[in-house]
């Protein structure tokens, strides 16, 4: 078959997601990342990044990138293994395992990259992997490369989970591995960390968290949901394996980790094929995130500023009468329940950004039907002004487009 054949095709398919209205087109913003941008299109209030700190165009952070680059060169051109791993790569994976409460940490490309490569590693034929039904996409990837027996579990549902773990054990499974999102992006809900903790010590189990939107401003200190839920404290850590990015709260340039037991860093140094077969993180991306690393780990105020305006997104909106799914993450679902909700969820958004405010809708297949949502994402580089005009867009925005769905 000749690329005319296969044109047709793949127009075909182009077609469908045009007509199921879920074709994804990029808006290309002209300035750094930030609260305020600009887009080709027009400025914007942006609450769609994960940007949670401000630490993506913070001048810490880009001083030190900028000073790597004359005093670390541009690129690797190698991967780790081979030639390049600068002292520094390994002076953040000691800062990452500190920060997690680990023994040690192994850089990845991207945190896609460590979910990716460290199932098939730790978890063969004879091994159960246990896994939360609402889990990121890089962790269902990582579960089908390796080989393991594999369980699912309704989401954050501990009746669920010792089901699946009386299965796997029933088995004979070798090795358990229950593996679960720190936070679920789709709803800013935390996982049940210590229940989870206390299962495992049950059946003898590993923790695996992936705390990709909790690292550096979940908890206390702002050392993930481990530090939440009351699983990482001085006495010690009680989650085996933490995986992470650096492309979140941590400044958001690229990279992520594996933080865990010295044995399993040592072990992925040797198996784990993203790291074996893909260039090392850049010079430049190491100094900056270090950087970021340093200012979640040293300053409160970034942290606290978050939770501030979490909070008061969260006030204004429910005095508005909105309908938000409860909790305190800086993730917050904007709920359009019901048939309509899809729709309505859309033009709201839609309507927001031409009146500057860039919020994202999601419905079916990406959440439940009749779930329709806005998720809007706060950061430390708002002001309280920015989270007023957020709310009265989304007011005006209401009135526009569903003048009868004031809560009331
Ligand atoms: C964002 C995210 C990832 C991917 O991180 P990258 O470093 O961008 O590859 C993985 N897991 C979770 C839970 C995430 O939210």
């Amino acid at each position: 078959m000749g690329y005319t054949e296969i044109r047709d095709d793949l127009r075909a398919e182009l077609a469908e997601i045009e007509a199921a209205g879920l074709f994804k087109r990029e808006r290309e913003i002209t300035t750094p990342q930030s609260a305020h941008i600009e887009t080709t299109k027009g400025p914007a209030l942006n609450f769609c990044a994960n940007n949670y700190l401000g630490l993506a165009d913070h001048p810490d952070v880009v001083a030190a990138a900028r000073a790597a680059l004359d005093d670390w060169g541009f690129g690797m051109a190698s991967v780790r293994f081979i030639c390049g791993t600068q002292s520094q790569h390994r002076d953040l994976e000691r800062e990452i395992a500190e920060f997690s409460g680990t023994d040690d940490a192994i850089l990845f490309p991207s945190c896609f990259d460590a979910n990716g490569g460290i199932f098939e590693v730790l978890m063969g034929p004879e091994d159960a992997i246990i896994s939360d039904t609402l889990n990121h996409a890089s962790i269902i990837d990582g579960v089908r490369l390796s080989k393991a027996k594999r369980f699912r579990y309704a989401n954050r549902d501990m009746a669920d989970l010792r089901a699946q773990l009386e299965t796997a054990r029933a088995q004979d499974a070798r090795r358990i591995l229950i593996v679960t999102d720190g936070v679920f992006s789709m709803d800013g809900y935390y996982a049940p960390l210590e229940e989870i903790c206390d299962l495992a010590d049950e059946f003898g189990a590993l923790v695996m968290v992936d705390d990709s939107h909790a690292v550096g401003f979940v908890g206390e200190h702002g050392r993930g949901t481990h530090e939440h839920c009351g699983v990482l404290t001085d006495d010690g850590n009680r989650v085996d394996i933490l995986t992470g990015t650096l492309g979140k709260a941590l400044g958001g340039g690229s990279g992520g980790y594996v933080a865990a037991h010295q044995e399993i860093i040592d072990l992925l140094k040797q198996r784990a094929r993203p790291y074996l077969f893909s260039n090392a993180v850049a010079p430049s991306i190491v100094a900056g995130s270090r950087a970021a690393l340093t200012i979640a780990r040293e300053s409160d105020e970034p942290r606290e500023r978050l939770q501030h305006n979490a909070r008061l997104f969260r006030d204004l909106m429910t005095e508005a009468g909105f309908d938000l799914l409860p909790g305190s993450h800086a993730i917050v679902p904007v709920m359009f329940p019901g048939e309509d909700g899809a729709r309505q969820a859309s033009e709201i958004a839609d309507v927001m950004l031409d009146h500057g405010v860039y919020v994202i809708a999601f419905s079916f297949p990406v959440v439940p039907r009749g779930e329709a949502r806005i998720r809007v994402q706060l950061s430390a580089a708002h002001t309280d002004a920015d989270i007023r005009t957020c709310v009265q867009a989304f007011v005006a925005a209401r009135e526009q487009v569903a003048p009868d769905a004031d809560g009331g």
